[in-house]
Parts: structure tokens; C-alpha cells; sequence
């Protein structure tokens, strides 16, 4: 077998906003510097892989942008064709209870959006994409990054043990192999791309950047990384109700105490709304299932009224990153740096991180940069990177939030309360410390007694407004080719059948946005048995983060496979 290789100077993985940022910014750098000095960067080779399809397909809908890495990135923004669908015009929080809403007479401090564009996060892509191709970085969709290659160093970090170990590029997945691991008639090895320096942005919960944290043992002595899931519907309306520029977020209803999330409605361009429930990974009921909130939030009369006549066409899931300052791990080894969602690089109190992720992009190229035009990728120099983060203006944004996730580990009340007391008199010295996700569910008999998890009879699913899961999934456009391995491994089957079906009662039946996860009867065997439907997943990685027993693995499928969901 003939694995084809690729060398280039710098590989950034994932065509999100920190890459394209950071690709972005490093051509610039490359750029002025051939101007003004006679060593030049000759024909740099600057390329980014992306697991979608394209540039964007991964990409979940819409967000409000905080302009602030953007204005640096390209300060002219306003002036170009940048997708904008709208500024911000009307901003509300509203408290719900099962049939109220109560408007709070002003938004939280921090959480103000007035005058700030809403943007679909794929449109912003591709433009950032077409940008970076403009300046001759090559872009790659389609090729999910498998495993780090590493290599030895020289260096035993003057401690005399064993030698440092250096990434030297990423191996993509190999393509054609059916799902016995045989190769299939349209088999092709994945590339090696061979790079100088190894930038990892695939998002939160990333496959390779985990790699390279766990290799390193990056994340010591950090707080770890936690995550809320994201679901989001965008709904066609009937043309002309929708309010220009209306951002609503809401607290309450459908979320217990304990649970820790919210809910919020964006008006985006074309008669359409993006509407979403964020639900803590920490959540103690095993039973919480995202999917099911955000139906239950739509039936409430105060969204019924808001979305009349509306009609569901998209669907989606992701998880964010919500740990905050506290769980950024360090951030480069020899050879290789992490940006973006895949080091924790999120505000939680304001639950913006485009922003953020683009800054962290655009430090690490400034990184790259040096270690180019001084052949040397080693961590010594790479460590500017981190330098940069914390004498930027993330830190400044991050670091006061650092203990807002801690706050609220005990539920809701206790957690505004602390908030609250925090803004008046700071957030102390002190990181806070949390417990990781899956460590936090609760058994089920603790939560439902015995009578296992309650009944869902409450919901008329009319597959236009109020959709079951499997319609959802439909409209996610995700694909996978059925004849390949599942990716989605879970190491003891017999766990599922058995332990946890007793214990919590099978949960990722519930918190898996697609129904990947299934407890069939197995007439054979007189038990329910687990069953996998991959070809389901929308890459959200929630099983590989809650599984209690943690025994769910993640990792990447073919290239070019998952969720579309395209550039509504
Ligand atoms: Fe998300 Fe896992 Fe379900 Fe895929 S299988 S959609 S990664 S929870």
C-alpha cells in the first residue's frame, strides 16, 4: 500500500473560524514580511483539512457575532460583502414558567447585544474560506484527520528521561474500508500531511486535539473540560412576521433546578428563526434528552404565539465548550498548538466564542509564524502562543468569568446567587474547581424512584412545528455510508445490556440528539441489547462526554460524511 504525503509549512485542522482566522492572519504575516526583508517565506504552503463535506457544512446556523477578532482580522468588514442577516435591534430575557413569561425589565450585565450582527456561522465560513484561498492558503474539505504523526526529538527537556516526542503532521482517515474492516473496491490509504507546524481547531471535544492533550498531559493541574449540548431549529415563517433583528433568550421552563441551560431565539434573514436549547452535560436527571426540551419549549405558549404558522426546515446539535478560563489546557507541544472550542476557548457567561476562537486562531499563527522564520518548531518557541493568550484581550474577557460554570454545580438558585455576588465585589483569586460531566449524572433510582424514567405522552408531534427526533434528523441532512466501521465505539456492549440499563436506565437513549443509540429485544437472548445507528449521528460527541461509564469513543468517519446543514 502507497500512502501518498503532502509536506507543508503549516497544518491547520478544522475549517472553522479559528483556523480560517488564524490562516487568514498567518498569510498576512507572511506577506509583510516578504516585503520588508530579504529572507521571504518562499511559496509557503499553508493548507487546512475539514471533516465536512465543504467549508461550513458542520457549521450549526446562527449565532450573534461579537466583531472584536474580526475587526483586527479584516477591519474593512463592513465595507465588503460580508453575510450579515442582522444587526441586533430588540434584545429580551425572559423567564418562563410552564404557561407564564416574565420579561426582565433589562438584559443581564454582559449579556447585551444591541447593534451586534446575527450571522448563519457557515455563510461567515465560506466568505472567511474564499478570503483565505484569495491569499493562497489551500483548502482541503472533506479529509478528517485520523491520528497525529509524531516523531522524537533531540530534546529530553534537560531533565535527562526519555526524549520529548514531536507531532510532525496529521494522517488522514483511509477511505473504501467496509464495516468488517475490509478494504472495498474504491479503497484509498488516507494522506499524510507532513507539516512544520500542526494547528488543531476541529472544534469541542476534538478527536486529535484529545490525542495531543492526553500524549502531553496538557490538561494537569487544569480544571476539565465541560460542555453543554446545543440544539437548534431554524423555522421558515410566514413571510413578513418575522421581527427584524429580535434576540430573546430565556431561563426557566423547560429546565428543572438542577439542570443547568437556557433557551434563545434569533430572527435571521429570509422569514426565518433560529431557535435552541443549550442543556448542561453535567445535568444529574439521566434522563434529559435536549431534543425533547427544545419540543416541549416551542409548545409553550409563549414561543406558540412567537412562531405561528412556523414550519421546521433545518436541525442540528453541537456541543460548547463552557469550562471557561479555568479549563484551557496548556496550549502547544513541540510542534503542534490547540485553538478554538478544542481548548475551551468560550466565554460562558455570555456563551459567545467565535470571537474568542478566531483571537486564539490569529495568536497561534503569529506562533507558526516565528517558528518559520526560525526553522524551529520546538515547544520553546511555540509557547509564545500561550504568551500571547494571556497577555490578550481573551484574558481580559475570560478571567473574570473563570467561576461562572463552578457557580452553578448546585443548581440554579445557589448559582445566580453566586453570579450575582460576583459581579458586585469580582470573582475572587481562586479557580473554583468542577467535576467533569459524566461524573455528575445521578442514578436513576435516586432521580426517579423505581418507576424508571417518566413517560413522554405530553407532546402531538405534527411533523411540521413540533418534530420527533428521526424527523429531525432527517432535516439535518446527515449521511453516512453504512458499509464502514461504526465510529462511534463502545468498548463493553455487555455494559450497556446489563449495568447500565439497571443503574441510570440506558441514558444515551435519551441525550443522543439523532436516536443513535437504540435498546432493541434480542429474542435470542431474552434481553435488550444495544444498537448503534451510526448512519444517524450529527457529530455532536455528547455520548463520548456523558457516558457515565465512559465508555463511548468518538472518532472521526470518512471524510466528506455527517451532518449538511448547509448555509440556511
Ligand atoms: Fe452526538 Fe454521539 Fe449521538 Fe453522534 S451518536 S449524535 S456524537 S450523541
Amino acid at each position: 500500500m502507497q500512502r501518498e504525503a503532502m509536506p507543508v509549512d503549516v497544518l491547520f485542522v478544522g475549517g472553522g473560524p479559528a483556523c480560517l482566522a488564524g490562516a487568514i492572519h498567518l498569510m498576512d504575516l507572511i506577506a509583510k514580511h516578504n516585503e520588508r526583508s530579504a529572507d521571504k517565506i518562499a511559496e509557503p504552503m499553508i493548507a487546512i483539512i475539514e471533516k465536512g463535506s465543504e467549508i461550513g457544512s458542520h457549521a450549526l446556523s446562527g449565532a450573534v457575532l461579537d466583531p472584536k477578532a474580526l475587526d483586527e482580522l479584516i477591519p474593512k468588514w463592513r465595507e465588503m460583502d460580508f453575510p450579515v442577516e442582522r444587526y441586533v435591534e430588540n434584545e429580551e430575557m425572559v423567564l418562563l414558567t410552564e404557561t407564564r413569561a416574565l420579561k426582565a425589565p433589562m438584559m443581564p450585565p454582559g449579556l447585551e447585544d444591541h447593534g451586534l450582527p446575527i450571522v448563519s456561522i457557515a455563510k461567515m465560513q465560506r466568505w472567511l474560506a474564499a478570503i483565505a484561498e484569495s491569499k493562497g492558503v489551500m483548502i482541503f474539505p472533506g479529509f478528517a484527520g485520523s491520528e497525529l504523526l509524531w516523531s522524537e526529538t533531540d530534546s529530553d527537556n534537560g531533565a535527562g528521561g526519555p526524549k520529548a516526542r514531536k507531532v510532525v503532521g496529521v494522517r488522514c482517515g483511509d477511505k473504501g474500508i467496509d464495516a468488517q474492516g475490509r478494504r472495498k473496491d474504491n479503497y484509498e490509504p488516507g494522506m499524510d500531511l507532513q507539516a512544520k507546524v500542526t494547528i488543531l481547531g476541529e472544534g469541542p471535544r476534538g478527536h486529535l486535539a484529545r490525542q495531543l492533550i492526553d500524549q502531553l498531559g496538557l490538561d494537569e493541574g487544569k480544571q476539565p473540560q465541560v460542555y453543554e449540548i446545543g440544539v437548534k431549529e431554524v423555522l421558515e415563517l410566514p413571510p413578513g412576521s418575522v421581527k427584524r433583528g429580535e434576540v430573546t433568550l430565556t431561563m426557566g421552563f423547560p429546565l428543572d433546578t438542577q439542570t443547568f441551560g437556557g433557551a434563545f431565539l434569533y430572527t435571521m434573514g429570509g422569514d426565518k428563526a433560529c431557535i435552541g436549547m443549550l442543556v448542561g452535560l453535567d445535568a444529574r436527571d439521566p434522563a434529559i434528552d435536549a431534543h425533547y426540551l427544545l419540543q416541549k419549549l416551542k409548545n409553550h405558549p409563549y414561543f406558540r404565539k412567537k412562531l405561528a404558522g412556523g414550519k421546521v426546515v433545518r436541525y442540528g446539535a453541537k456541543t460548547v465548550t463552557v469550562g471557561g478560563w479555568g479549563s484551557i489546557p496548556k496550549l502547544y507541544g513541540d510542534g503542534a498548538m490547540i485553538v478554538g472550542d478544542a481548548a475551551s476557548f468560550l466565554n460562558p457567561m455570555r456563551i459567545k466564542g467565535i470571537h474568542l476562537s478566531m483571537k486564539s486562531g490569529m495568536l497561534a499563527a503569529e506562533a507558526a509564524f516565528t517558528a518559520l522564520v526560525r526553522g524551529d518548531s520546538s515547544a520553546a518557541v511555540l509557547a509564545e502562543y500561550a504568551h500571547k493568550v494571556e497577555n490578550s484581550w481573551i484574558k481580559t474577557e475570560m478571567e473574570p468569568a473563570k467561576n461562572f460554570h463552578a457557580s452553578f454545580e448546585n443548581g440554579l438558585s445557589g448559582g445566580l446567587t453566586r453570579v450575582g455576588l460576583g459581579l458586585v465585589f469580582g470573582p475572587g483569586d481562586e479557580i473554583v474547581p468542577f467535576h467533569a460531566d459524566y461524573e455528575q449524572m445521578r442514578k436513576q433510582a435516586s432521580v426517579h424512584g423505581t418507576s424508571g424514567y417518566p413517560k413522554r405522552d405530553d407532546l402531538v408531534y405534527d411533523g411540521t412545528y413540533l418534530l420527533d427526533k428521526l424527523t429531525d434528523v432527517y432535516l439535518s441532512g446527515t449521511k453516512h455510508d453504512e458499509h464502514q466501521p461504526t465510529h462511534l465505539i463502545i468498548a463493553d456492549t455487555e455494559i450497556c445490556a446489563t449495568r447500565c440499563a439497571e443503574e441510570y436506565g440506558n441514558p444515551c437513549t435519551r441525550f443522543c440528539p439523532a436516536q443513535v443509540y437504540n435498546m432493541i429485544d434480542n429474542d435470542a437472548t431474552g434481553r435488550k441489547e444495544m444498537r448503534v445507528d451510526f448512519a444517524n449521528c450529527v457529530h455532536c460527541k455528547t455520548c463520548d462526554i456523558r457516558d457515565p461509564y465512559q465508555i463511548i469513543q468518538w472518532v472521526p468517519p470518512e471524510g466528506g460524511q455527517g451532518p449538511e446543514y448547509g448555509i440556511l
